[in-house]
């Protein structure tokens, strides 16, 4: 049996980049690069392979591509956390197994919540949805979880590596629950927290990721970034319980009767044996769903090429999709701040003298050089949807069900 494929931080340094083509350190360098790369007739095995549509690119992003939608990219061009060294991510095992760990992790995502429900999908994402209807990429695989993909092109296929944050999913019965419902219910159990949000909302102190900056705005936070209320701490902070199974608690898988108890407004309470909500995301020491892994690596076999952008593919699960497709034979094109993992192994023999079509290694905020490509394909006569690019999004709308099928 394969080892089972588990979320965790990498956090060793990553060396600077090297850009390919070399004249593709300027704007128009770059964005001349990346028309090439997307463009060129592909040659060799991949033409003759049973790839779906060697033509075809498929988009591989991270963190760096929402950062112009007011979301934090934690890792710095080095690959450590930048917002707030101390930061770290709460991990599966401790989620299932600590109701106090749950308090915490509750709390802080009560506080966040707001920042990612305002936020929405920028010029990148916008960009990716043109060259979808210009039937240049394919599909999407993320690792993010903010469903600016989704909300952006709903009609291309978009696969979340890494799951959702817009909805909860019950550890027992794994119904899914809306996150706005879920944090009304929080709002309704925790009413000092609630009131502490309101008043940080209308500061402005909830703008920044920055501790400083949030307790110069008066939002008290202790040195990790917590924050803990006067006579509100974390310990006594509730969440609610699994609907479904708390209206009929099931039998759990070595037959015996779960049991869900509340309290008198609707808490989880720690008698509990079932009922636990976590959010809809593949948490940091939690496996990727297998059909979620499979989805992953039938995105990357049907197109010709991959373009990585917007992450440093420290997570295992995405820097072996990149791995697939440099063994498949794909060209492989990168576009991101800083070093990327391993990255030296998707250029190797690299003809010389090539433009872009075999590989571009780019540094430039995605926001800022997608809008750019997509002007540049227009004027090279990529305008007009063909016959052929309708066809594609025929396929777009039935792959796209697909997904969410494997993700439900
Ligand atoms: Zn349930």
């Amino acid at each position: 049996m394969n080892k089972p494929l588990m979320r965790i931080p990498y956090t060793g340094p990553l060396p600077a980049p090297t850009i390919i083509p070399r004249n593709a350190n300027t704007l128009h360098g770059a964005i001349a690069a990346l028309s090439t790369f997307l463009t060129a007739p592909l040659s060799g095995a991949l033409e003759r392979s049973s790839t779906a549509d060697p033509q075809s690119t498929v988009v591989l992003s991270g963190a760096g591509i929402s950062v112009a939608s007011g979301l934090a990219d934690y890792r710095g061009s080095n690959g450590t956390y930048r917002v707030n060294k101390t930061y770290r991510p709460i991990y599966y095992h401790e989620f299932l197994a600590n109701h106090e760990a749950r308090k915490r992790y509750w709390a802080r995502s009560f506080l966040g919540w707001t920042n990612l429900h305002k936020a929405r999908p920028n010029a990148a994402h916008y960009a990716v949805k043109k060259l979808g209807e210009m039937g240049i990429v394919r599909s999407v695989i993320t690792q993010n979880v903010d469903s600016f993909h989704s909300i952006a092109h709903p009609e291309m296929p978009t696969l979340e590596l890494h799951g959702y944050l817009r909805a909860l999913t019950c550890v027992t019965c794994h119904n899914d629950l809306p996150r706005e419902a879920f944090q009304d219910a929080l709002a309704r159990l925790n009413p000092a927290w609630a009131e502490f949000l309101a008043e940080a909302i209308a500061s402005g102190a909830l703008d920044s990721e920055d501790p400083n900056e949030r307790r110069a705005k008066g939002m008290k936070t202790n040195p990790d970034g917590d924050v803990d209320l006067p006579g509100a701490p974390y310990s006594t902070f509730r969440y609610p319980a699994c609907p479904h199974c708390l209206a009929t608690p099931p039998i759990a898988a070595d037959g015996t009767q779960t049991k869900v108890e509340v309290d008198g407004e609707g808490a989880w309470k720690s008698t509990s044996t079932a009922g636990i909500l976590k959010p809809a995301v593949v948490m940091f020491g939690e496996s990727i769903a297998s059909k979620v892994k499979e989805a992953a690596e039938n995105a990357i076999d049907g197109s010709g090429r991959l373009l990585v952008m917007g992450t440093s593919l420290a997570t295992y699960s995405a820097w072996r999709l990149a791995r697939r497709a440099k063994d498949r034979g794909m060209p492989i094109g990168i576009l991101n701040l800083g070093g990327v993992r391993g990255e030296e192994l998707f250029f190797q023999n690299l003809p010389p003298a090539q433009t872009g079509e075999h590989g571009v290694r780019l540094e430039m905020p995605t926001d800022k050089i997608l809008p750019g490509l997509v002007e540049q394909l227009r004027r090279i006569g990529f305008e007009k949807p063909s016959a052929n690019i309708s066809h594609t999004n025929e396929e777009a709308h039935t792959n796209s069900r697909v997904f969410k099928d494997m993700l439900s």
